[in-house]
């Protein structure tokens, strides 16, 4: 919750959760102290420099790191939250920051995924890409990568949460159960 589009994945993450019939209890992370017992991490888009400037004075990355190194937290990580698990070495691959420009080179466009079922609206805003990557490859545009997966550690280009297709979202909840042995 340092910075970027939080609110969005909340409302995605309880609306998958209805549709699964689940309770949750979605806590808002921007303090260490915060971290708590979370059986699934979100991070969010946004701006990783200025995500990283407003870490430092609560601590906050470095301590959710530690955390899902040693609890095996499911991640579901979208465009600057991506950039953060590529640079913090938390998935196989590397990634190069707004390759597709600025803005207003921002777009929609299809794309296929191996989650759910047929093709997603992938809504693409200053986005990475994946430049190399020893992952499961979930999610294409064209023949490039823009999803991975890296044991229950996900990372997307893209903004899921600002689409109504909930599949990435109900990926979360179920790897959270799995994690849990439910
Ligand atoms: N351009 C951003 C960055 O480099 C990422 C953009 C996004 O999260 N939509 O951090």
């Amino acid at each position: 919750m340092l910075q970027g589009a939080r609110k969005e994945h909340a409302k995605a993450l309880v609306n998958a959760a209805k549709e699964m019939n689940l309770d949750v209890e979605i806590r808002n992370l921007r303090k260490s102290e915060e971290i708590g017992l979370i059986d699934g991490l979100i991070l969010p888009g946004g701006e990783t420099t200025a995500m990283k400037i407003a870490s430092q004075s609560e601590d906050l990355l470095s301590a959710l790191w530690h955390y899902v190194e040693t609890k095996n937290v499911p991640i579901l990580a979208t465009c600057a939250g991506a950039i953060l698990l590529c640079q913090n070495k938390l998935i196989r691959a590397t990634i190069e920051r707004n390759v597709y420009g600025g803005q207003l080179h921002s777009f929609q466009t299809m794309i296929k995924s191996t989650i759910g079922d047929g093709e997603f609206p992938g809504v693409f805003i200053r986005a990475p890409a994946f430049k190399s990557n020893e992952c499961e490859e979930i999610a294409y545009f064209d023949s490039e990568p823009v999803g991975l997966l890296d044991a229950n550690r996900m990372a997307l280009t893209f903004h899921p949460e600002l689409t109504d297709d909930l599949r990435f979202h109900r990926w979360l909840l179920t790897s959270a159960l799995k994690t849990k042995g439910l």
